[in-house]
């Protein structure tokens, strides 16, 4: 390929920011501006026109999917094999690094990694052996403080405590936790990442190896890089390093994680001189919805100002539907993607379905599946496969079917209540002894006197609990069986400092309501002779199966606005634009985290390519019950003459 070629379809600025000559440089560009596009250029003009080798470049994205799209578009621009790149997400490369060091590294040669939920359990193995209450120190409370000090380098012996007692015991959970960890083999995500950069900093000469090896980084995003990600990236950056990265300080939305958009800043300052880069002409969208974006962003303080434009079609008004409910919303939706697949020859995959908070995908996968159009949830747990939703049908099964083993061995630890491994292992193996369930196996361990007493009041605290919900829930509407099940079982008190398992479980009590609607609607001799509950577990199962395209781009895209980073679609809709839940009323009150709300929505509204459609609902079932919702304030904050709001025909009220 000639340079031509390479640059052909590029602007004079996106040109110039792909062969500029000096070391180091910061391309600082609005959404849509081809910020990725010039970075994956940029590799490829580095290896083709400036002799440097494919391994000695190291480029950093955000996404394993990104990583993986900008290996493909250097290969393809190359046409080389680009397998032994490194080209990867933050973790991915640490991990490379310490697997290729594990000894130095003092790690064993095959160890694992500990993925957020078996960092949980470990974190739960560490407090019941220090027999700490969970009630008062709650395990994801201890794993977020772990993961914190990690983020900011610090390890037990580090930590200032002040002598404060509370502290103390946090910092004790820390050290027990590492050596769990050490025991074992095992390493959560922040620890590869502070792990790498402890390898790199304890080892001079192998720094010098890797800083002579790398002669180019180059980072996407690094707006929404942490402070152990930027101590890592700059440590590897020697004298004669080469850096191009490319950020937008407009998309900075992972504050809440640690992020700090002043890493742009401090890259320029501590690394200069660094050249910076504008582009500002937007490729991605029509007029129209760049203008509204444009409009929104600019209503926060602190920018470091940006002029986007676009040569593009003005294209369609921006679609603005104020629904009835969540209910009215998702058919609203769906019905909108059924007529433009038939009227406009759109595919499912050029849709996509952005909330703020991932409950919110229930009322669309359900209208969805209704609707037999094939969908994805990206990076989230489909609904009802998510943890503490089925923590608490497993307890509704339990009372449907006290011989559902599965249902016990979940429900009998979660929340914990005194059954550990052991007593859990002497049901199993009766259980087997006799052939029976491990529910008929407790009870005759109960009954006969066979564990010890405290693990046999435990288990028969259990037994009764689920005896006890039986008689609750008999002849109760399906949801308050719900709420029984989250209430009485002690799971809301567990779940309560989190919030978004919260909102999940309010969610299922909601999701039970419609059911138990709906069922009595479609009415006949049939939905009345099955228990409700049953059919409800029922769809449930099904529900957690079913509707999962195996071909992403064949299927309609669902995924919260935080993980929609980076891509575009040509339709986008942005729903649930109401107060409290966006901008969330955890945010509304503190103007940092708002301007942080702010600038999610704008990420979501530049995601778009085409058609933009923005929803809200008139009420929301929140936490179970039907709240009136204000259109969020972000809907006041876009210019007028880019929406047409339709209005619905009145219509009877779903519910
Ligand atoms: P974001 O801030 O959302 O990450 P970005 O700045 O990384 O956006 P890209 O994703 O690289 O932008 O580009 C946006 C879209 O515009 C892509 O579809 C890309 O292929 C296209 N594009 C970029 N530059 C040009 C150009 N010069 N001519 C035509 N299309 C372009
Ligand atoms: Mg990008």
């Amino acid at each position: 390929m000639d340079l031509d070629t390479l640059l052909s379809d590029l602007n004079d600025a996106q040109r110039r920011a792909v062969c500029l000559e000096g070391g180091r440089a910061l391309v600082l560009a609005g959404a849509g501006s081809g910020k990725t596009r010039v970075l994956t250029r940029r590799a490829a003009y580095l290896i083709r026109f400036t002799g440097l080798s494919p391994f000695a470049l190291l480029a950093v994205t955000f996404t394993n999917k990104a990583a993986g799209e900008m290996r493909g578009r250097i290969s393809e621009l190359l046409g080389i094999a680009t397998s032994g790149m490194w080209v990867g997400t933050f973790h991915g490369i640490a991990h490379r690094l310490l697997r290729q060091h594990a000894e130095q590294a003092g790690l064993p040669e095959g160890f694992q990694i500990l993925d957020a939920d078996d960092q949980l359990r470990l974190v739960k193995r560490v407090l019941r052996a220090r027999g700490t209450d969970e009630n008062r120190l709650p395990p994801r409370q201890v794993r977020g403080f772990i993961a914190a000090r990690k983020e900011e380098g610090v390890r037990p012996e580090a930590v200032v405590t002040e002598g404060h007692r509370y502290q103390q015991e946090l910092l004790e959970i820390y050290r027990d936790y590492e050596e769990s960890c050490r025991r074992g083999g095992l390493v959560d995500f922040a620890e590869l990442l502070l792990r790498a950069d402890e390898l790199l900093a304890g080892d001079e000469g192998l720094l010098a190896h890797y800083r002579r090896r790398f002669q180019h980084i180059l980072v996407d995003e690094l707006q929404d890089t942490n402070a152990m990600q930027y101590r890592w990236l700059t440590r590897l950056i020697g004298e004669g390093t080469g850096l191009f990265a490319v950020g937008d300080d407009d998309q900075s939305i992972y504050g809440w994680r640690g992020a700090r958009v002043e890493n742009m800043d401090r890259l320029c300052r501590e690394l200069a001189p660094v050249e910076i880069v504008r582009l500002e002409q937007n490729y991605r969208s029509t007029a129209t919805i760049l203008q509204a974006a444009n409009h929104l962003i600019a209503h926060n303080d602190k920018r470091l100002g940006k002029n986007l434009w676009t040569s593009g079609d003005q294209g369609e008004p921006i679609t603005l539907y104020r629904a009835f409910n969540e209910v009215d919303e998702a058919r609203w939706v769906i019905d909108r993607i059924n007529d433009w697949i038939e009227e406009e020859g759109y595919q499912a995959g050029d849709f996509a379905i952005l909330y703020r908070s991932n409950a919110q995908s229930r009322a669309f996968e359900e209208a969805l599946i209704a609707h037999r159009l094939p969908y994805r949830v990206y990076g989230g747990v489909r609904f009802f496969e998510r943890a503490e939703v089925k923590d608490a049908l497993a307890y509704l099964r339990l009372v449907m079917t006290r011989h559902d083993d599965a249902s016990f061995e979940r429900a009998v630890v979660t929340p914990p209540r005194g059954v550990g491994a052991k007593t859990l292992d002497a049901i199993r193996t009766a259980a087997r002894a006799q052939n029976t369930s491990l529910w008929s196996a407790a009870q005759q361990l109960v009954a006969h006197k066979q564990l010890a007493a405290r693990a046999r009041n435990a288990v028969h605290a259990f037994l009764e609990l689920i005896d006890d919900l039986e008689q609750r829930v008999a002849g109760e509407p399906l949801q308050h069986q719900a709420e029984h099940a989250i209430s009485s079982t002690g799971l809301r008190h567990h779940y309560e400092r989190d919030e978004s398992r919260l909102e999940n479980l309010d969610e299922l009590v909601s999701a039970a309501r419609s059911f138990a609607h709906e069922g009595s609607r479609a009415g006949g001799a049939e939905a009345h002779e099955t228990e409700p509950l049953l059919d409800f577990l029922t769809h449930a199962a099904l529900e957690a199966g079913e509707g999962q395209a195996a071909d992403w781009g064949a299927s309609v895209q669902l995924m919260s606005l935080h993980a929609a980073k980076g891509l575009e679609f040509p339709v986008v809709f942005l729903t649930g634009l109401e107060e409290g839940l966006f901008p969330h009323y955890l945010s509304a009150d503190d103007p940092v985290r708002l301007e942080e709300e702010r600038r999610l929505c704008y990420v979501g509204m530049t995601r778009a390519r085409t058609r933009l459609c923005l929803t809200c609902a008139e009420v929301r079932r929140i936490h179970g019950r039907d709240q009136e919702a204000r259109p969020s304030r972000f809907l006041g904050e876009l210019p007028l003459e880019t929406l047409d709001e339709v209005r619905p025909s009145i219509r009877i009220r779903l519910r």
